[in-house]
């Protein structure tokens, strides 16, 4: 889909919200809409639409966001935007509540309420974001590869783990091979857990050494072309002892319950019960303590998520799967000052399923 395509989109969401232009200032929607990598912008939609950034970015934006009107401004980019749009009229303007700062509102407010002071503003919530869920077939071709990228890297990192090596330097030679192989940078902060340490669900890669007996969880991602990756597997070193084994084989019965219930107008909360009930029936389900999934694309996280419904919150709501989104699926176990196990997949929802981007092997693996 082209960008104007996407603008179109974005301006009928806009106009069905009841604002007349769109203030997006959150960078991957900017990006997403008109192409614009640099890390200070906001971009008006209504009508023609209009980029504001600053001098660094003068040569790049007009080479990134063809076809779209670039206003350089040594201002904020989001209160050079509203000078622009109480100028030429505009009346009301949605803006993004999730990702704007409330030093952000005051100033585009104080703008709004200046010498033409008829500029009011409207919170869309995740307008841009919402649409950004469903990917069309150029980004799903780019994160088919980043996928196809992680699997490579996982099945490589294999032949070099060994006992007594740094989590470091485990992730040193992953995010190195992933520079050379041509990745932009990392999805996220590479977790390489191992040991008790495999308990921590977020345990980024530390200086404490692969135990000669015992788990390692690796979950990281590769970004291609803007878009993200992410995956995990943990790894066993040696032979597993009591408990293990079992805990291991019913992580991966839940995964594999979760992404055999992933297909399109399947409800978010669904999904994650189709996980969390195999983890329940053993036993296990106290130690799953975070939501099954989330989507991704230009972000690590993005929506939707996959988690329970809890009748009544606010936020986190389920959503209905839609052909084309591109969701993670990985329930985890997390016994403290024990182990822990997590295995994720990415997949993308399809009419009648869904295609696993991540394929490489969730077997146990005994290093
Ligand atoms: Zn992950
Ligand atoms: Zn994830």
């Amino acid at each position: 889909m082209s960008f104007k395509a996407r603008r179109k989109r974005a301006a009928a969401a806009a106009k069905a919200a009841g604002v007349d232009a769109l203030l997006v200032t959150h960078l991957p929607d900017v990006r997403w809409l008109c192409g614009f990598t640099g890390s200070n912008a906001a971009l008006v939609v209504a009508g023609r639409p209009v980029l504001f950034t600053d001098g660094r970015y003068t040569e790049q934006a007009k080479a990134e966001a063809a076809g779209v009107r670039v206003v350089i401004s040594a201002k904020a980019a989001g209160v050079a935007a509203c000078e622009w749009m109480a100028e030429a009229g505009v009346r009301r303007c949605g803006f993004d509540d999730g990702n704007t700062t409330v030093a952000a509102l005051t100033g585009m407010k104080k703008v709004g309420s200046g010498k033409t002071g008829r500029l009011t503003f409207k919170p869309v919530g995740w307008l841009v974001a919402k649409l950004r869920w469903v990917k069309d077939a150029d980004e799903i071709a780019t994160m088919r590869a980043a996928a196809a990228l992680g699997c490579e890297l996982f099945e490589r990192i294999l032949t070099f783990m060994q006992p007594g090596m740094a989590e470091s330097a485990v992730a040193a030679e992953l995010e190195q091979a992933a520079r050379l192989a041509g990745a932009e940078r990392m999805s996220f902060e590479t977790i390489v857990a191992s040991g008790v340490r495999s308990a921590l669900p977020h345990g980024r890669a530390t200086s404490a050494k692969l135990p000669r007996r015992g788990f390692c969880t690796l979950d990281f991602g590769v970004v291609l072309g803007g878009y993200c990756s992410d995956m995990t597997r943990t790894v066993h070193f040696g032979r597993a002892q009591t408990g293990e084994r079992k805990t291991y084989d019913a992580v991966l019965e839940a995964q594999e319950a979760g992404v055999a219930a992933v297909r399109a107008g399947v409800v978010t909360s669904d999904v994650d019960e189709a996980a969390r009930g195999v983890l329940r029936r053993a036993g296990l389900d106290q130690w799953f303590t975070h939501s099954t999934g989330h989507g991704v694309g230009l972000e690590i996280h993005e929506g939707p998520r996959l988690a329970k419904s809890r009748p009544g919150a606010r936020e986190g709501a389920p959503e209905t799967l839609k052909s084309g989104m591109i969701v993670t699926i990985e329930p985890g176990v997390y016994m403290p000052g024990k182990f822990g196990v997590r295995i994720e997949d990415t997949v993308l929802v399809t009419r009648t399923g869904c295609e696993i981007l991540t394929p490489c092997t969730k077997a146990w693996i005994e290093l």
